[in-house]
């Protein structure tokens, strides 16, 4: 997606437009995630002299894999990117992009924007009772009665030399 400026300086120097992108690279690089919709994207871009302020909503659909049942769930997404360029290498810094006086391409600030709202470590709710460890049910749905075995070899090994001494003392 692209914002060039003879089009929002024809506009009287602001201009709003929407657009859509598909990033298929996400699910590919974020093993929690399932699947994204096309992302769409609105856009406000607002020039003044050779600078302009460049601001933006995402939205779309994310599927993850919840992190606990593994079980898929969808979420919408909606981010917000805000970008200032500039044509002037002068005024051009930290903040302030170079671009050329072309067209100014929005696809890697989209990208980064919808990365930085996947969720590390989704969870379907927030009280996702996950997997038995014992039987691998779904204990959201499917409740068991499975007993953890939580024993301690450390407790154990603390007992056996407990027993040992009780014995000693006894003799
Ligand atoms: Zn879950
Ligand atoms: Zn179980």
């Amino acid at each position: 997606m692209d914002v060039c400026w003879q089009d929002v300086r024809k506009s009287g120097g602001s201009l709003s437009l929407s657009g859509r992108l598909e990033l298929p690279q996400i699910p590919v690089e974020n093993s929690d995630v399932l699947d994204l919709t096309e992302v769409v994207v609105q856009v406000t871009a607002e020039t003044t002299g050779r600078q302009m302020r460049i601001q933006g909503t995402v939205t779309a659909q994310l599927t993850y894999r919840c992190s606990r049942c593994l079980e898929p769930f969808t979420e919408p997404l909606s981010a917000e990117f805000a970008e200032t360029v500039t044509t002037d290498p002068q005024q051009a810094q930290d903040e302030i992009w170079l671009v050329d006086a072309g067209c100014v391409s929005l696809d890697s600030w989209i990208e980064q924007t919808v990365n930085l709202s996947v969720e590390f470590c989704p969870l379907c709710r927030p009280d996702c009772q996950g997997l038995c460890p014992v039987c691998g049910n779904n204990r959201n749905t499917h409740p068991c009665d499975c007993v953890e075995d939580v024993a301690d070899p450390r407790l154990a090994a603390f007992h056996e030399w407990f027993d040992d001494s009780k014995n000693q003392g006894e003799r």
